[in-house]
C-alpha cells in the first residue's frame, strides 16, 4: 500500500509495548517508515532472505510503531507495516500486533498470551490482515520490475532468445518448467531463432488472459522502443487475485509472452550469463533476477490465512469481528461441519448426519449437493455483496433459499479464499485437514484459544477402533469378495479386521490399570514388546505394507466409481431419454457394479495407515506410541452429578468390566500419541508461520517444549483492566480453623465442605449481582451439594443467589437453556439502569467444563469468581499414567538421539494441566476494560509462592493472602464498596450501596440452622 508522505505524530511512551521476546530475532526486518519507499524485498524464510539486516537488540517502542493521520484516520506503521485499526488501541494490542507482525516479517513461530477482554481478536486480525496486504502489494511490485527485466533482455537480445528459452524447456535442468507437459510440437511453433515475428507485434496481442494480475511496473529507467501491451497492464489489479502461471494459452505468441513471467525464465537468463554477459542489463538487474530466481518458491503465491479457534460459537465472534470492527476487506471463508449446515431435512433428522450424507452423495441422491455450485456464485458471497464476509450461518440461510448445500459450497469457497475461519481440529488433525481441503505449505496458521492444542494434538494423533467398527468393515469386505470385486484386495483388509476382531473379544488380554468400568491392558509391556504384538495382530511392517497397497487399489476403485456415477448423474441432469426395458437392466447392472466399502469404512482404514506410519520402524516418532486394548461396559456411570434439584435416577449396581458378558462390553483397539509433536511437527515443518494464543499458555517455554516446535519469541501481555478494577485474594482457612486445603483426602471430611460452605454464604452475601463457584469434579460437586442441603447452607446461600448447577452431561441445547435462565434470573433482579443488585445468581461449574471456556461472564453477569481446590487430572487414569511415565522418560537427554528435545518430565506436565485450567476459570469475570470483580482462592496452597506463580501474570501480580475469610472481609467490602459507588458516580441510585452490603454476620450458618430462601 502507497501513503502519501504524512508527519509522524507523537506516539505512546514506552508503555505502549508490553512484551518479553525471549531471544532478540537477529532477522527481523528493519522498519520502513511511512516517508520511505517500501522495501521491495519479499519477505521470506530467513535462511534465504538476501536483504535482512540483523538488529543487536529487539526494538524500542518508539522505534517500532508510529502513527500517521490522513484526514482523521490513523495508520499504525508497526515494523513497517501499515495496520489500520479501527480504535484507538490499547497498549497491549499495540504490543500484540507489534511481536505478531515481527514474527510474521521473518516466517517464525510465536506465542502470544493475553488475557480475555484484552482486544487479542481484533488486534490479531488487524495484524495479519495488513501483513498479508503489504505482502502482496510487495509482491506485485517485484514480479512487475523482474518483468521489466526479462522484457528489456529480450527487446537487447532479439526474438533468438525465445527459440532458446523454448528449446530449453525441454531439458532436464528445468524440469519444473510450467510448460512442459504441453510443450509445443516443433511443426505448431513458429517461435524460434529466425521467428519473423516482432516483439512489437507480440506484445500488440490481447494477452490479458495469459497475464498474471499485477500492478505497473514501477521502475525508473523503462526499456527504449518498447510498446507494452495496453490490455495487458493497464487494468485494475484484482488484489485478491494469486498469481499463478498461466497454462491454457490459445496461441504460440501467447505462450513466448507468458514465459516472460516465469521464475525458470529468469534463471535461464542468468544460465546464459554465467557464458557470456547479457546485452542491456545491469549488474543491478542481473542481482535482482537472481535474487527472484532464489527466493521463487516463497514470492510464487501469497500466504492463505488459516485463523482456527476452539469451537463455532468462537468461529462466529471472530468473523463477526472481521465484518463489523475491521476496514480490511478480502476473501474470506468459514469451513463447518454438516451437522451445523446441512439443510436435508431428512439427512438433518437422522442422527448420524456423516454418514447419512456421505451414502447420499456417493449415489448422488441429495437434490442440494448437486446444486451447491449456485452458491459459489451468488451476488450475495461476491464481491461488496451483503455477505462478502459471510459465516456458516449466513451460507446456510443462503442455501436454503436456493436449495443448494451449504456444506459443499463453503469447502469450495475456502479452496479459493485468503482467510479461512475454522474449528482447530481442521488445522491439527491431519484426516480432516486432508478432507476439508486445508493446505498449509507456506501458509500462515493462527490458533486461537491455543491452550487445548496439546491435547487436541495428542488426540489428533491417536486412533481408537471398537470391535463393531472392525466387524463392519470386516462384513463390507467380505460382500465384496464374494461379489468378486477386487477380491484380492478386499480379502487382504477383511482377514486383518477379522483378526483385530478375535483378537480384541478374546480373554488371555493381560489387563492392568483396572477402573470402575473399564480395565486395560498396554503395550510394549516388559513380557512382550510392540514389535512383537504387532507381529501377533497382523500388523508387522511387511503385512501393512500389503495393506497399503490394498487400500490404495480400493480407493482408486471408489473415485473411479464416483466419478463414473457423477458423469452418469450429469448425463440423465441434462437429457431426458426414453429408455427401452433392456437399458433399464443394463441400469440396474450399473448400479450393481457401483458398490464398494463405506465412507465411514475407508475413513477408519486411511487413519489406521496413517497411525500404522508412525510406529514404521523408520517412524521418528515410533517411541511416541503405545498400544492398548481396552475392555469397557458398554453403559456409561450414571451422571453423577445432575444439576441441584433435579430428579437422581436410581442407580443400578454396576459390576467391573471383567464380571460383563461379553454382549454388555465393548472391545477397543487404541493407539495413544504421547507426544503432540506426533502431529504439530508436520503442521509447523508445512506453515510458514505459527501463531499461538490463548489467555492461559504460561507457562509459555513448557508449551513450546511439548509441541515440539521452535517459538522464536513469546508474549505476556498485561490485562487492560486497571490494578484497582479486580481483586485477587486467598484465603488460608476455613471457619473451623482448619486448613482450607482441597486435597482428594480431605475433600470427602465434613470440615472442609462446611468450611467451604460457610466461606462462600458469606461472600454471597456481599458480592453484587452474578457469582461463580468452580471445583475439581463433578463428583466433589455432587458432595458438596449433597452436605450443604442437609447443613443449610444452601438454602443460606439461596437468600441472596439463586443457585445452578453445570449439568456433567447432557445436550448443548440443554446447556444454553440453563445459561439463559442464569443470565434472565440476573437481568431480573436488577432494577432499570445499571444498578448492582444484592440478589444474584450463583453457577457452581467444574474446571475444565462447559462453564469454564469460551463463555463470556461479563459485567453483572459475574463479579465474583471462587475456586476451591485445584483440579489436577485424574492420578489414576490411565492415559495420565503413561503420559507421565512418557515425559519423565524424555525428560533426560538420549545419547543414542542427541538431536531429539527434551520435555518437562512427568509431574511438572501434571502441574500445568491443573493450573492452566485455573487459569481458565479465572479469565471468566473480566471481560473488557470497564469490568471489574473479584477472584477468591478458597485454598490454602494459594497461599505459596510457587504456586501463586503459577498462574496468569495479570492475576499473579495481585494476590492478596489471608489467613480467615473474617479478615479478608474488610479488603473485600472496600473493594465491592469502591466499584459500586463508582457504578453510582456514573449515574446509579445511591440507596443500592447501603442494600447491597448487609453485615451478614448475623445469618446463622450452623448446620443446624434453617434459612429461608427469599428468591424472589
Ligand atoms: S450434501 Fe449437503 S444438504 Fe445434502 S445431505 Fe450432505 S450436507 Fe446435507
Amino acid at each position: 500500500m502507497s501513503l502519501p508522505p504524512q508527519p509522524a505524530l507523537e506516539v505512546a511512551p514506552d508503555a505502549l509495548i508490553d512484551t518479553t521476546l525471549s531471544e532478540p530475532k537477529p532477522d527481523v526486518k528493519p522498519e520502513t517508515t511511512p516517508d520511505v519507499k517500501p522495501d521491495v524485498k519479499p519477505d521470506v524464510k530467513p535462511d534465504v532472505k538476501p536483504d535482512v539486516k540483523p538488529e543487536s537488540a529487539p526494538p524500542t517502542a518508539a522505534q517500532s510503531i508510529r502513527v500517521v493521520e490522513d484526514f482523521g484516520h490513523k495508520t499504525y506503521f508497526i515494523s513497517g507495516v501499515p495496520v489500520h485499526f479501527p480504535f484507538q488501541p490499547y497498549p497491549s494490542q499495540l504490543g500484540m500486533m507489534s511481536h505478531m507482525l515481527r514474527a510474521l516479517n521473518s516466517a517464525q513461530n510465536t506465542m502470544i498470551e493475553s488475557p480475555t477482554g484484552s482486544g487479542k481478536s481484533l488486534a490479531l486480525l488487524c495484524a495479519v490482515l495488513a501483513w498479508r496486504q503489504s505482502f502482496e502489494a510487495k509482491h506485485r511490485l517485484i514480479l512487475a520490475n523482474v518483468q521489466q527485466t526479462i522484457r528489456k533482455y529480450a527487446e537487447h537480445n532479439s526474438m533468438a532468445f525465445v527459440g532458446q528459452l523454448l528449446t530449453a524447456s525441454l531439458d532436464d535442468d528445468y524440469a519444473d518448467f510450467p510448460f512442459r507437459r504441453e510443450a509445443p510440437k516443433p511443426a505448431d511453433t513458429p517461435m524460434s531463432a529466425d521467428s519473423d515475428i516482432t516483439l512489437d507485434e507480440l506484445m500488440a496481442e490481447d494477452l490479458s488472459h495469459v497475464m498474471p494480475d499485477i500492478e505497473p511496473a514501477v521502475k525508473t529507467d523503462p526499456a527504449p522502443n518498447i510498446t507494452v501491451g495496453a490490455t495487458a497492464f493497464s487494468h485494475v489489479p484484482n488484489p485478491d487475485a494469486e498469481v499463478a502461471p498461466a497454462t491454457n494459452l490459445s496461441s504460440p505468441s501467447q505462450l513466448t509472452m507468458a514465459l516472460f513471467y516465469m521464475p525458470e525464465t529468469a534463471q535461464f537468463i542468468l544460465d546464459q550469463a554465467k557464458t557470456l554477459p547479457p546485452q542491456g542489463l545491469s549488474a543491478a538487474e542481473i542481482d535482482e533476477l537472481r535474487d527472484y530466481s532464489q527466493n521463487a518458491a516463497h514470492v510464487k503465491t501469497i500466504p492463505r490465512i488459516y485463523f482456527g479457534t476452539r469451537t463455532h460459537k468462537q468461529v462466529s465472534q471472530l468473523v463477526d469481528e472481521l465484518r463489523r470492527k475491521t476496514p480490511y476487506r478480502l476473501r474470506s471463508a468459514v469451513l463447518g461441519s454438516r451437522t451445523q449446515t446441512c439443510i436435508n431435512r431428512k439427512v438433518k433428522k437422522s442422527g448420524s448426519v456423516d454418514e447419512e450424507c456421505r451414502k447420499l452423495v456417493d449415489d448422488s441422491l441429495c437434490a442440494p449437493h448437486r446444486a451447491y455450485r449456485k452458491l459459489l456464485a451468488h451476488q450475495k458471497l461476491q464481491r461488496e455483496g451483503d455477505l462478502e464476509i459471510w459465516d456458516l450461518e449466513d451460507i446456510e440461510s443462503l442455501g436454503k433459499e436456493t436449495h443448494a448445500c451449504p456444506y459443499f459450497a463453503a469447502r469450495e469457497l475456502a479452496s479459493s479464499a485468503n482467510l479461512v475461519f475454522c474449528p482447530y481440529n481442521y488445522i491439527l488433525d491431519p484426516g480432516v485437514r486432508a478432507s476439508a481441503g486445508v493446505e498449509l505449505e507456506g501458509n500462515v496458521v493462527i490458533l486461537d484459544e491455543a491452550h487445548n492444542v496439546e491435547n487436541a494434538a495428542r488426540d489428533s494423533g491417536s486412533l481408537e477402533l471398537t470391535d463393531e467398527q472392525l466387524n463392519v468393515i470386516a462384513i463390507e469386505c467380505r460382500m465384496m469378495v464374494d461379489r468378486g470385486t477386487l477380491a484380492n484386495e478386499h480379502q487382504v483388509v477383511e482377514t486383518l479386521t477379522t483378526t483385530l476382531f478375535n483378537w480384541l473379544r478374546g480373554s488371555d488380554h493381560p489387563y492392568e490399570y483396572p477402573e470402575f468400568d473399564s480395565q486395560t491392558a498396554v503395550w510394549p509391556r516388559s513380557e512382550e514388546s510392540l514389535d512383537a504384538l504387532l507381529e501377533r495382530i497382523m500388523l508387522s511392517p511387511r503385512f501393512v505394507s500389503r495393506l497399503r497397497s490394498a487400500y490404495s487399489v480400493i480407493e482408486g476403485y471408489i473415485k473411479d466409481v464416483r466419478s463414473r456415477k457423477e458423469r452418469l448423474r450429469r448425463e440423465e441432469d441434462y437429457q431426458v431419454v426414453w429408455k427401452p426395458n433392456e437399458e433399464e437392466e443394463e441400469e440396474e447392472e450399473e448400479e450393481e457394479d457401483t458398490r464398494h466399502l463405506s465412507a465411514g469404512s475407508m475413513r477408519l482404514l486411511e487413519q489406521l495407515l496413517r497411525v500404522l506410519g508412525h510406529l514404521a520402524p523408520d517412524s521418528p516418532f515410533r517411541q511416541d506410541y503405545r498400544v492398548a486394548c481396552i475392555r469397557k461396559s458398554k453403559f456409561q456411570p450414571a451422571q453423577a452429578d445432575e444439576a441441584a434439584g433435579a430428579k437422581r435416577r436410581p442407580r443400578k449396581r454396576r459390576k467391573i468390566a471383567s464380571d460383563l458378558p461379553a454382549s454388555e462390553c465393548v472391545n477397543v483397539l487404541a493407539f495413544w500419541a504421547l507426544n503432540p509433536g506426533v502431529v504439530f511437527s508436520e503442521i509447523a515443518a508445512q506453515a510458514r508461520t505459527i501463531v499461538l494464543t490463548s489467555g492461559t499458555l504460561s507457562p509459555l517455554d513448557s508449551y513450546a517444549s511439548e509441541l515440539q516446535v521452535k517459538f522464536s519469541s513469546t508474549l505476556e501481555a498485561s490485562h487492560v483492566i486497571s490494578s484497582q478494577r479486580f481483586r485477587a485474594l486467598t484465603v488460608e482457612c476455613g471457619s473451623s480453623g482448619e486448613l482450607l486445603e482441597g486435597k482428594y483426602k480431605n475433600v470427602d471430611l465434613l470440615t472442609f465442605q462446611d468450611d467451604v460452605g460457610h466461606a462462600i454464604a458469606d461472600i454471597v452475601a456481599r458480592s453484587p449481582d452474578g457469582m461463580l463457584v468452580f471445583v475439581p469434579s463433578y463428583s466433589l460437586l455432587a458432595k458438596l451439594m449433597a452436605r450443604w442441603q442437609v447443613t443449610g447452607c444452601l438454602s443460606a446461600i439461596e437468600v441472596f443467589k439463586r443457585v445452578f448447577v453445570e449439568p456433567q452431561g447432557g445436550s448443548k441445547d440443554e446447556f444454553d437453556r440453563l445459561l439463559t435462565t442464569y443470565r434472565d434470573s440476573l437481568a431480573k433482579n436488577r432494577p432499570p439502569g445499571r444498578q448492582p443488585a444484592l440478589r444474584g445468581a450463583i453457577m457452581f461449574a467444574v474446571y475444565r467444563g462447559k462453564v469454564s471456556e469460551g463463555i463470556d461472564f461479563s459485567d453483572y453477569f459475574c463479579r465474583t469468581v471462587v475456586n476451591i481446590g485445584i483440579p489436577y487430572p485424574a492420578f489414576k487414569d490411565v492415559k495420565v499414567v503413561l503420559k507421565r511415565q512418557y515425559n519423565d522418560d524424555r525428560s533426560v537427554p538420549d545419547r543414542n538421539n542427541p538431536g531429539q528435545g527434551v520435555l518437562l518430565n512427568g509431574s511438572k506436565w501434571y502441574d500445568i494441566q491443573a493450573f492452566r485450567a485455573i487459569n481458565q476459570a479465572l479469565g471468566r469475570c473480566l471481560r473488557h476494560k470497564m469490568d471489574w470483580g473479584a477472584i477468591i482462592m478458597l485454598e490454602s496452597r494459594f497461599a505459596q509462592r510457587w504456586n501463586v506463580e503459577r498462574l496468569s501474570k495479570w492475576v499473579r501480580q495481585y494476590m492478596s493472602v489471608y489467613r480467615t475469610f473474617n479478615e479478608a472481609k474488610l479488603d473485600l467490602d472496600a473493594f465491592y464498596r469502591a466499584r459500586i459507588q463508582e457504578d453510582i458516580d456514573a449515574g446509579i441510585d445511591e440507596s443500592i450501596v447501603n442494600e447491597i452490603l448487609p453485615a451478614c454476620d448475623s445469618l446463622d450458618l450452623s448446620p443446624s440452622a434453617t434459612v429461608t430462601a427469599d428468591n424472589s
